[in-house]
């Protein structure tokens, strides 16, 4: 999977913040307020007791909706999920984040997906469940899928699911040691590989 020119796929299985949006969510903010140190948040609060885990689902649900109605797109989003539309390559969400905020962004922005995974569908990233899910769903196997994500869990979850994964950087540099297919820049940089991988078939 590694080193070798992707083939076009047939799926492109997105996460949504920091990758189709803007990355709005200040994970240090957050977790600083629900007080878990910098242990990752929804296992975290799975593991707290019930009245706390309450509370901790109302900040984090705060900040996430905040987040979600001041969300804008990446540069070379639509312009991407347009070009796939039109290539007849299947699209999908697969988030950590709730229903209720995938909902008001996907209508904020008017994106639509054949299929949206968010927490409330089964295990989370980097669990493959939404990977396999949303393969399944689309009717692809998972070496015909790429799975695009700007964080760790993505990239774990790719690889544990034999999705070949692109990992969004931003810029920065990895900081984790799942190893992503590919590495790229934006959303202006997926598009063309897309289009040099559609133009090796
Ligand atoms: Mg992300």
């Amino acid at each position: 999977m590694f080193n070798e020119p992707l083939k076009c796929p047939r799926a492109v299985l997105f996460d949504m913040d920091g990758t189709l949006t803007q990355p709005l969510l200040e994970f240090p903010k957050i977790k600083a307020e629900l007080g878990i140190g910098s242990g990752p948040i929804l296992e975290s609060i799975a593991q707290m007791e019930i009245s706390q885990r309450q509370m901790a689902q109302t900040i984090l649900m705060r900040h996430e909706r905040l987040a979600a109605e001041h969300s804008t797109l990446n540069p070379g989003c639509m312009e991407t999920l347009h070009w796939l539309q039109s290539n007849k390559i299947s699209i999908a969400m697969i988030t950590r984040n709730s229903q209720e905020c995938a909902s008001i962004i996907l209508q904020k922005h008017r994106l639509a997906f054949e299929v949206v995974i968010t927490r409330e569908d089964g295990p989370f990233k980097p669990n493959p469940f939404g990977l396999a899910y949303a393969c399944n769903r689309l009717a692809v196997g998972p070496g015909e899928a790429w799975m695009v994500g700007d964080g760790q869990y993505d990239i774990e979850a790719a690889a544990a699911a034999k999705v070949p994964s692109i990992w969004l950087s931003h810029g920065k540099d990895r900081y984790f040691l799942a190893l992503p297919s590919k590495t790229i820049v934006d959303l202006h940089e997926l598009l063309t590989l897309l289009k040099s991988a559609k133009g090796l078939q």
